[in-house]
């Protein structure tokens, strides 16, 4: 890089400041340079390209005048004007870059990262005087400290993209870990901190310190309005670099601090995750200069400690580290109520059923969920890519508030006339299509199941089941019977039930019938009105799901429902759509997914997401259905179904699916996700296929892409080996060789990035 040349910056001297004397550079990633005169006084003198505004030079120079007026005893440099009286003098180098020169008076003392090692004095000494700076920096304003900067604290995300100029995969999955760390746990919380201008930039270079004094503070040009706590951070992050045990030596600086400017919990909180996130915008930073300019040394000089405190910081759990930094204050985090994992397992096994499953090799243990976020019980989160329970993410604020505020009212059942019932059936109908019109609720999809083939019968007079092949309904003993996936699978006895007909998963990649176009649904279609025919007795009704999920993900061919829907209504029978799994907008064009195929059934069946994870199942059907059920006679009654708070739950998730545009960003998150994963293909030969409908994904791991044996071990060592990255997926299908992707609709395309990059790297592991 062209560098002003020193004649330029002697003359300079001369001639604006009548100053004349030795000239060395000084070291750090600006161009600054010393002068020391034959009387022994020295300058620094700052050259910047200029690319900063007027205010933006005021602003450092307020703020550097508010500490040195302060009382405080910290020294800061004063600017020494031209002999005209200007603070600054701009000059043209001969690359015709315009710079603007500053001299400062040299402010005396050692910087911090070259003083040795510190003591507890200088330690204490240093917390003491950074909470002394945000006192004093709290009284001033300046209209341009509210502004951003590529080292803005609570702007680390916006670099999140460069994680993928990160070549080397381990560095690149500490960079994700300390990003998804800071997003999840200290983001939400500095909306609420106080805030003030701070330093911006109280690292190793522009601490000063004389013994154990802190004697002066440099560089101001960060200066902004922030979280008076970042200020705290960004000293932590740099002045712990050196030391063996730098949490135990943050935490003696964070007890001086406190002892002057007393913390509250939430600020020591959001601590570690704040340091972390430090740490990753300076390695994002190295990573986006590098593509600039590698050559430029100045650049890279801090990134190899900034590496290494990435990796100490990440080994330690952040619930650990922040009752770590408690330590020192009177301050303490609420004492886990958790048992250890162990203990819980152990206590589990002890009151449960071993038929009881738990995920993953290592079963996960959760205490928090928050978004798209479930946080382990050592303050890890985890980014859901699973649960289409939390449809709108974990424990949603207006969610859980609608339900609290309706059980403080009133909770009681269908027997009596409230209007939180009708209300909320005329918001869930309002999304269906005529003739669907009348709703039952109860509390769980098996409950609804098994009310919707209640209704098929009475209608139809009929008893016989058509179901689709791999299915799962439900949990209870006329589910357990209508579902291959139960009774062919584990435990199962096989078909035991004569009234039941098993009729081919309409997949379009390992079935009979291949593609995704109208031939290979029609053939599929077509085989419904073959087994009608050979079952030889009357049918009450058609269940499926309307994309078969535990069935592997499947995506059935365009005509598959219209063809199937005439064959079952021709021989008398009723249509029963389950949407368990994937109503409520999860396929991004649509809020149901029947509707990608332009077919209405009879009856549809709704559940998990309905009330993001409060217990409510709904069946929904046509007048007459409803009304063949009522003339049979029997009452219907849940005790809990169409409560109240439920209602109010599901009016609330409706209200949240739309006023944050969740169908339309599980569309574009979800073309993402299956564009990104589609392109690992070329590289990844275990990929056979990547389908499926906005955020309803399946990814298929095969060993043969034209036998199409099933990657089985494969896809349970990659969902095992995600899981250790703090993704969460699972496998299903037939084979469990599908990775199945159906989380909360509010993961984000960061998170996505990650989750596709953590594929990448899985995938090359276990090739
Ligand atoms: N239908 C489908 C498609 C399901 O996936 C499930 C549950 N996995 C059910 C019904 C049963 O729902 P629940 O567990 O709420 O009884």
């Amino acid at each position: 890089m062209t560098r002003t040349t020193p004649t330029q910056i002697t003359g300079i001297l001369a001639d604006q400041y009548g100053l004349a004397g030795a000239l060395s550079r000084l070291p750090g990633e600006n161009e600054n340079y010393l002068l020391t005169t034959e009387r022994g006084m020295r300058y620094v003198i700052k050259l910047a390209p200029d690319e900063h505004t007027d205010d933006v030079l005021d602003l450092e120079q307020v703020a550097a005048e508010t500490i040195a007026t302060s009382g405080t005893g910290i020294a800061v440099p004063a600017v020494i004007p031209t002999r005209r009286g200007s603070l600054e003098t701009r000059f043209e180098r001969p690359d015709g870059v315009v710079f603007r020169a500053r001299v400062l008076a040299y402010v005396p003392g050692v910087p911090w990262g070259t003083a040795g090692v510190p003591t507890p004095q200088r330690r204490a000494r240093v917390g003491r005087c950074i909470a002394r700076i945000a006192y004093t920096l709290g009284s001033m304003t300046h209209p341009s400290a509210r502004r951003t900067h590529q080292w803005d604290l609570t702007a680390v995300a916006s670099h999140r993209s460069s994680t993928a100029l990160i070549g080397e995969p381990v560095r690149r999955r500490l960079v994700d870990e300390a990003l998804t760390l800071y997003v999840a746990t200290a983001l939400p919380r500095l909306a609420g901190l106080p805030r003030s201008v701070i330093h911006g930039d109280l690292n190793d270079e522009n601490v000063l310190v004389e013994g154990d004094e802190i004697s002066g503070l440099l560089d101001f040009g960060d200066c902004l309005h922030n979280p008076t706590v970042c200020d705290l951070a960004i000293a932590l992050t740099y002045l712990t670099f050196e030391e063996p045990d730098p949490i135990a030596a943050a935490a003696e600086i964070v007890g001086a601090y406190h002892g002057v400017r007393p913390l509250s919990v939430a600020e020591i909180e959001v601590l570690f995750p704040l340091i972390c996130g430090r740490l990753a915008n300076s390695v994002l930073i190295a990573a986006e200069r590098r593509r600039i300019d590698p050559h430029r040394a100045a650049w890279f000089e801090t990134e190899p400690h900034a590496w290494r405190a990435l990796e100490r910081f990440l080994a330690i759990d952040p619930a650990t580290a922040t009752a770590w930094l408690m330590e020192d204050t009177e301050l303490s985090p609420p004492p886990s109520p958790f048992a250890p994992r162990t203990q819980l397992l152990a206590h589990r096994r002890q009151r449960f059923s071993d038929a009881l499953s738990l995920s993953y090799h290592e079963p996960l243990r959760f205490v928090q969920g928050r978004g798209q976020f479930l946080f382990d019980n050592r303050g890890w989160p985890h980014v859901d890519f699973y649960n289409n329970v939390a449809h709108v993410g974990h424990s949603h604020p207006r969610v859980v508030a609608a339900g609290r505020r309706q059980m403080e009212r009133l909770n009681t059942n269908t027997r009596y006339l409230y209007d939180e019932l009708t209300e909320y059936a005329d918001r869930l109908c309002a999304t269906l299509p005529p003739p669907l019109e009348c709703c039952f609720f109860v509390n769980s999809g098996s409950e609804a199941n098994e009310l919707a083939l209640r209704l098929a019968r009475t209608h139809t007079g009929q008893h016989d089941v058509l179901v689709l092949d791999h299915a799962y309904h439900g949990h209870t003993t006329t589910l357990i019977d209508i579902s291959p996936y139960k009774f062919m699978g584990k435990g199962g006895e096989g078909r035991a039930k004569p009234w039941v007909h098993v009729v081919p998963i309409p997949d379009g990649y390992r079935g009979a019938h291949k593609g995704m176009d109208r031939r290979a649904g029609v053939a599929y279609g077509d085989e419904v009105g073959r087994i009608i025919r050979a079952a030889d007795r009357p049918i009450a009704a058609f269940i499926a799901e309307t994309l078969p999920s535990v069935g592997g993900q499947i995506i059935p061919p365009e005509g598959y429902f219209e063809t199937a829907f005439r064959h079952v209504r021709d021989a008398g029978g009723v249509c029963i759509l389950d949407e368990v799994q994937v109503g409520f907008g999860r396929v991004g064009t649509h809020f149901w997914a029947f509707e990608l195929q332009q077919v209405v059934p009879d009856i549809v069946v709704l559940g998990k997401p309905i009330g993001n994870g409060h217990p409510i199942g709904a069946v929904v059907t046509t007048r007459a259905i409803a009304d063949s059920f009522a003339r049979a006679g029997m009452e219907f009654f849940s005790t809990f179904g169409g409560n109240p708070v439920s209602c109010a739950i599901g009016m609330a998730v409706l209200d949240v699916i739309r006023e944050e545009g969740l169908q339309r960003h599980a569309l574009e998150l979800g073309t993402y996700l299956r564009d990104g994963l589609r392109a690992l293909m070329t590289t990844h030969r275990l990929i056979g296929d990547v389908r499926g409908a906005g955020l309803f994904i399946g990814i298929e791991l095969v060993r043969d892409r034209d036998t199409l044996e099933p990657a089985t071990d494969e896809a349970a060592a990659m969902i095992n080996a995600l899981r250790d990255r703090r993704l969460l997926v699972g496998t299903d299908g037939p084979f469990e060789n599908v990775i199945k992707i159906k989380g909360p609709l509010v993961v984000t395309e960061d998170d996505a990035t990650m989750f596709i990059a953590a594929v990448d790297h899985t995938l090359s592991d276990l090739e």
